[in-house]
């Protein structure tokens, strides 16, 4: 394979692409937010809540 370009970043967030920024246009005037996805790092964090910002807690033993 040599599609040099179009290569997918699995380790990038999504959302944002990479930027850790978007553009929210809540409250009427598009503004720059950090990415909730990402919390602005910019790189895809599995298992992650973007409603909430918290890791999901998928084992409690112990
Ligand atoms: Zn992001």
């Amino acid at each position: 394979m040599s599609a040099g370009g179009t290569e997918y970043d699995r380790g990038a967030c999504t959302p944002c692409r990479g930027t850790g920024k978007l553009i929210s246009g809540k409250g009427g005037t598009p503004h720059e937010v950090s990415c909730p996805w990402c919390d602005g790092d910019g790189r895809f964090h599995p298992g992650r809540d973007a409603q909430t910002g918290e890791q999901i807690q998928t084992a409690a033993a112990d």
